[in-house]
């Protein structure tokens, strides 16, 4: 592993190396946020008018945040919880291209491995990594940079509870780990995302403020939770075509009894795949802004 530190690159896509843009974008309300808003001010002014009502507009509040709370755990890619990447662009689906995406490091047993996978295939991938890991083994996330990866914002901390962070807690966490990240490989990430996929409804103006762009999947392998390859393998190439998304762990990996983590399974039968279907393994900002 090289212990030379890449000099700081400047991001191509009008990002800021700040966690604070100069110019902060004005906030705007996602669908969600627009809709609840309405409805807790239609339910005051009813209830204002005729106390009686209280039970029904009480009720309606209570629904409003039920379905909003079943939209965040359900329905992660929802598009009413604010703009969201699923599929690459256009441009990057006419040029063969998917991109692999690992959450949840780095870490020093299986993200070298994975590294070494990518390397035999002559793919490309983007780590969502936890700050708090990247601060602890810097010279593997500056390793990942050197070998063109990128590496994405993917919180300071993990919290679990970060779908129900309000909007400072959550501009906290994403800053914090833009600034570290930045800091360490000397590249600003250029996109975001949540643990577990959990999108609070306050979130998008908070990525948006960053500089960053939220992304999702197209399709996930579940690796955390599997203790096989197949069905891991079954979810994420059924189906798969030119444009996707693939969502894996080189962080918080399954490791079966004594075995290899099921991700250093998966992954070489992943990347045979995409070769035999002539596709391309890009990172996200490859396939955003066409950098070769
Ligand atoms: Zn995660």
């Amino acid at each position: 592993m090289s212990s030379n530190t890449p000099a700081p690159v400047a991001p191509d896509n009008g990002l800021q190396t700040t966690a604070k843009p100069a110019l902060l974008p004005q906030w705007r309300a996602t669908p969600v946020l627009q809709w609840s808003m309405i409805l807790h001010v239609f339910c005051a002014v009813l209830t204002a008018l005729n106390p009686a009502l209280w039970p029904w507009t009480l009720g309606m509040i209570i629904l409003n945040h039920l379905l909003i709370l079943a939209t965040i755990l359900i329905w992660p890619r929802s598009p009413l919880l604010g703009s969201n990447m699923v599929r690459l662009p256009k441009a990057a689906t006419l040029r063969g291209e998917v991109a692999l995406t690992f959450d949840d490091g780095p870490d020093p047993i299986v993200t070298p491995l994975v590294l070494d996978l990518l390397d035999q295939y002559g793919a490309r991938a983007s780590f969502f990594c936890i700050a708090d890991k990247v601060i602890a083994h810097p010279e593997l996330a500056r390793e990942i940079i050197r070998r063109g990866h990128s590496v994405e914002n993917h919180t300071n901390s993990h919290p679990h509870g970060f779908a129900f962070f309000g909007p400072g807690a959550l501009r906290h966490e994403i800053d914090t780990a833009q600034i570290a990240i930045c800091t360490t490989t000397g590249v600003a990430p250029g996109f975001f995302r949540a643990p577990m996929g959990f999108r609070s409804p306050f979130l998008a103006p908070a990525v948006e403020r960053a500089g960053l762009r939220y992304a999702n999947w197209t399709r996930r392998g579940y690796d955390t939770s599997a203790t096989s390859a197949e069905p891991v393998l079954q979810r994420l190439q059924r189906g798969l075509a030119a444009g996707d998304i693939l969502l894996l762990h080189d962080g918080r990996t399954v490791q079966p009894h004594g075995e290899s983590p099921v991700i250093l399974k998966v992954l070489p039968r992943l990347l045979e795949h995409l070769k035999s279907l002539n596709l391309k393994s890009v990172s996200l900002q490859t396939a955003c802004n066409h950098v070769t």
